[in-house]
């Protein structure tokens, strides 16, 4: 089973309290938003194999580690988008593909109509983005959208995660680790998150 990592940090707990309230204005919530992104990767980073080398200081030889692996960062449109800059702060040379995916509001099920990923994405690990875990129906079409492209090596990163939408993607992708700045009590009836802080697309770009 992957695990789930709820990141119980207090700048993270911190920054999500402020990303939940409904007086925090898109600029802000934007701003959050992807300094929340960047503690995320840095804790989704921690178990990155290194290879060890030696480096020359001013003073004389080192013993460092490196990391070898080549790595991928994929959102999830339209909400992911929020999250790529907080990634790409850590992992600056990290590739970024795109996976454009809608919820219909009648069924529910996610729609794919975009998607552009590098052309090496297979040999990566891939670290997929999206603010908001509700059902799992846009992440599990997202995750086995990878597979179908030879991709094996991938996390899930969100902000807020509801137990409906973990359970979905631990019972389809047993191996996949989940790492989550909160994990909230459960769904309405519209999908959304509880008590969540609405919708993140139309937080983040301001388009309600
Ligand atoms: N998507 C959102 O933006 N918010 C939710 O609460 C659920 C899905």
């Amino acid at each position: 089973m992957g695990k789930l990592t709820i990141i119980d940090h207090p700048l993270v707990q911190h920054k999500v309290t402020m990303l939940r309230n409904v007086d925090t204005g898109y600029k802000e919530f934007r701003e959050l938003v992807e300094e929340i992104a960047t503690l995320i990767c840095f804790e989704a980073t921690r178990d990155l194999p290194t290879t060890e080398t030696t480096v020359e200081t001013p003073i004389c030889a080192a013993k460092g580690r490196l990391i070898e692996k080549k790595l991928g960062v994929v959102p999830v449109l339209r909400a992911g988008i929020g999250m790529v800059s907080g990634m790409l702060n850590l992992l600056p040379t990290a590739k970024v593909g795109h996976l454009g995916m809608y919820r219909d509001p009648d069924t529910l099920q996610p729609v794919t109509y975009f998607c552009k990923l590098p052309k090496d994405a297979k040999e990566r690990e891939i670290f997929i983005i999206d603010p908001m875990l509700a059902t799992g129906g846009t992440a599990d079409a997202a995750i086995k959208y990878l597979k179908s492209q030879g991709i094996t090596a991938i996390k899930l990163l969100c902000l807020i995660a509801a137990p409906e939408g973990v359970k979905k993607i631990q019972t389809e992708h047993p191996e996949i680790d989940i790492y989550t700045a909160a994990y909230d009590s459960h769904l309405d009836s519209h999908g959304y998150i509880i008590p969540g802080l609405g919708d993140a697309g139309d937080r983040l770009f301001g388009t309600k």
